[in-house]
């Protein structure tokens, strides 16, 4: 068997037609193995099995032609340009293949040769295919792979042609295909009625007809996703073995008291995933939890009970934002809370101070800071902690695998709670997240009134002025967001800046409004967000900087600049922000539609306003690739599987996935080892396919 996957690993070079020029093309396409090229699979394919009869072959249309060659020759052209021409008969008429500048040709075909052509059919005076594809048939050659069948098209790099690249993968299938070791257990494959792996693979490449194509897809969809799947759940069981985590007492004073300030009951939802949270906590196992909740279902106060049972038992807890205003604010609401606690909070920012800095990593490292708030900054080198024990990430969407996996190496067996506000189906979730825990909250606090969502063109911008004009008389505050900072002259977009000067000295003279963005210094930031949330201003215009987990309550009205900019995601996070007091908000999204997509986009955001069906409208118009963007998930490209479109597949290959890692000592051993070396051989590289842990 050993030797089977060496034949596999063998590089490419030892293959029949490929040197060294093309070694290096091909590794363009990141094909350095026979396996890797027995597993380029096709981008599409072309039906070119059937034989059109020349005299039946409309002009315009792609066919193909099986004949004989009558005549061949070459012409010479102006400018050293040569033309080659075959002449093909069949019982029913004559055709010109025609090719430019391959004299080669005439040393390829001879008259007499039956060939088949696959092209567009012209007629120049006589009917006309331009440099089609082509094949000679011979008695020694009998599987045709350019024509005559259902025909791969792969997706190419500069200087590689399907020609060649099919050619290859032929004779890398004719010579290696036997190498392949079957390692999905006979159970599995005869209750799906599964291909066997060699068939599927060959049935992928070189189809015998449709039928066996789906098959094969079916195939290798279902491995692609059971080994990812068994990937996931060996992971989640090595983590549910480690005893080493921290086993924290959860009753307690801090947490009594705590409960005594909270202005509000919870919801049912967060009850109960933070009970979810209180098993893991108090199990000698490290959490590793994610928690998935739409913008304003309150999860900051869900972790703000975790950091709390934390401190309480001693330990110093990290969290852990993606911008330096959502820092503040965090920082904000966790003071009036941990204040009369008699907890000791800090805020870490890039842009402090260096002896301030300083004095706060000393309290950091000699804990005399329990929970300590910041940007990405927290995970740099040079931050010590005395005893961490858990660390929660917020917003996780906006941030990379490798960021969280750092901030988890300052403690060694600290728990972790990641956030986000963009959740997805729990079948999904399960997937994408891998070896986490799952919590959803899925419901809103009680009182909240939909915003009202409005899609208007320039046409109405006069209007739209109106009603904020009135709106503001009425103290209603008023969010204004540009998808950027300068005037780009390409892109004709009235940035944020020139348009708040328009706004303060002409159209809302009377009103007192505030500019923020990205650039502005950090404590410039923190006096605008400030006086915004004081009301001290009628109108903040900003950039995308107040995107997410920004938080105030009072602002009930949020006109979006040139919306087709944004993101799904990105519009119902923003509009997020508003409707979080007791009155009627509005979000107003002002654009043009430009293209389909955002046109789709628009449509969502007026049709609804729940945060799992937005997940999925943008699931849907993006793909999954996009919508998660698999290196911030970790999640290994997928070949040929889409979690969206296979969904099922993806379903039985999970149920297949978890009854063998259940019955995993009744399996043979033979079979483990099969699996488990396919594990190796597909995800040994991929460090990031285990997240978080
Ligand atoms: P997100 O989930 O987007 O982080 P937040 O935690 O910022 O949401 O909460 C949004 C708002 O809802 C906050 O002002 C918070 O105080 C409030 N809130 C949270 N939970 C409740 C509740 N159970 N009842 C009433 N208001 C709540
Ligand atoms: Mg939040």
């Amino acid at each position: 068997m050993a030797n089977h996957i060496d034949l596999l690993n063998q590089s490419v070079q030892y293959l029949k037609a490929v040197g060294p020029k093309k070694i290096k093309l091909l590794q363009k396409l990141k094909i350095f193995t026979v396996k890797d090229l027995i597993y380029y699979f096709p981008r599409r394919y072309e039906d070119r099995s059937c034989f059109q009869p020349i005299n039946k072959a409309l002009q315009g249309t792609f066919q193909t032609i099986k004949g004989r060659v009558l005549t061949s020759g070459t012409r010479r052209l102006n400018r050293g340009r040569t033309i080659f021409q075959l002449a093909i008969g069949d019982s029913t008429g004559v055709i010109y293949g025609t090719w430019f500048n391959q004299p080669y040709l005439k040393k390829i075909f001879r008259v007499n040769d039956e060939v088949i052509l696959y092209g567009k059919i012209e007629r120049y005076g006589n009917l006309q295919i331009s440099s089609p594809e082509y094949e000679i048939l011979s008695k020694d050659f009998e599987d045709t792979i350019h024509t005559g069948r259902i025909v791969p098209i792969y997706p190419l790099t500069n200087n590689i042609s399907q020609r060649y690249l099919r050619m290859i993968i032929k004779y890398c299938l004719d010579e290696h295909l036997g190498s392949v070791v079957e390692f999905l257990p006979e159970e599995i494959i005869l209750k799906h009625k599964f291909l066997p792996l060699i068939a599927g693979i060959l049935n992928i490449h070189f189809p015998d007809n449709f039928k066996m194509l789906s098959r094969a897809k079916q195939r290798l969809i279902f491995d692609e996703f059971f080994l990812l799947q068994t990937a996931l759940g060996l992971k989640r069981q090595k983590i549910k073995t480690q005893t080493n985590g921290i086993k924290y007492r959860i009753r307690g004073d801090l947490l009594l008291n705590f409960k005594k300030l909270l202005p509000f009951q919870l919801t049912k939802s967060q009850k109960n995933v933070i009970e979810e949270i209180e098993q893991d906590m108090h199990c000698d196992q490290p959490m590793n939890r994610l928690l998935q909740g739409d913008v304003g279902s309150g999860k900051t106060v869900v972790s703000l009970w975790a950091l709390l049972i934390c401190v309480q038992n001693g330990f110093q807890a990290a969290l852990m934002v993606p911008t330096e205003i959502l820092a503040q604010q965090h920082y904000q609401t966790i003071q009036t809370f941990t204040a009369s606690l008699g907890v000791r909070i800090g805020i870490l920012k890039s842009s402090l101070k260096k002896a301030e800095k300083e004095k706060i990593l000393f309290e950091i490292k000699e804990h005399q800071i329990d929970i300590i708030i910041g940007t990405h900054s927290l995970i740099q080198k040079n931050i010590c902690f005395k005893k961490l024990g858990l660390v929660i990430v917020d917003e996780q969407h906006k941030f990379g695998v490798l960021q969280r996996a750092n901030l988890q190496q300052k403690g060694c067996c600290c728990d972790v709670l990641v956030m986000t506000a963009t959740p997805i189906p729990r079948t999904l979730a399960i997937t994408v997240y891998g070896a986490m825990d799952v919590s959803t909250i899925n419901e809103m606090p009680p009182g909240r009134i939909p915003v009202k969502t409005y899609w208007i063109t320039e046409k109405k911008r006069q209007d739209m002025y109106d009603f904020l004009t009135r709106k503001m008389k009425n103290k209603n505050q008023v969010y204004v967001v540009y998808p950027l900072v300068e005037e780009s002259e390409v892109m004709d977009l009235k940035a944020a800046t020139k348009m708040y000067e328009h706004f303060k000295d002409v159209i809302f003279r009377n009103f007192k409004i505030g500019l923020l963005h990205g650039k502005m210094k950090s404590v410039d930031k923190k006096l605008i967000m400030e006086s915004f949330k004081k009301g001290n201003l009628d109108m903040l215009v900003s950039t995308v900087v107040i995107e997410v987990g920004i938080d105030v309550s009072n602002a009930s009205i949020m006109l979006i600049e040139h919306a087709e900019r944004f993101g799904l995601s990105q519009l119902h996070q923003l509009r997020g922000r508003v409707g979080r007091g007791g009155e009627q908000a509005y979000c107003i999204l002002l654009c043009e539609g430009k293209t389909q997509d955002a046109v789709k986009r628009l449509n969502a955001m007026v049709k609804t306003n729940d945060g799992f069906k937005i997940a999925e409208y943008d699931l849907l118009i993006r793909g999954p690739g996009e919508f998660f963007g698999s290196k911030q998930h970790g999640l290994p490209e997928l070949k040929i599987g889409n979690i969206l479109a296979d969904a099922k597949l993806l379903r039985s290959a999970r149920k297949e996935s978890f009854a063998y890692l259940q019955n995993r000592s009744l399996v043979h051993a033979n079979t483990q080892q099969l699996i488990s070396l396919e594990l190796k051989n597909r995800f040994g590289q991929n460090k990031d396919l285990f997240l978080v842990r």
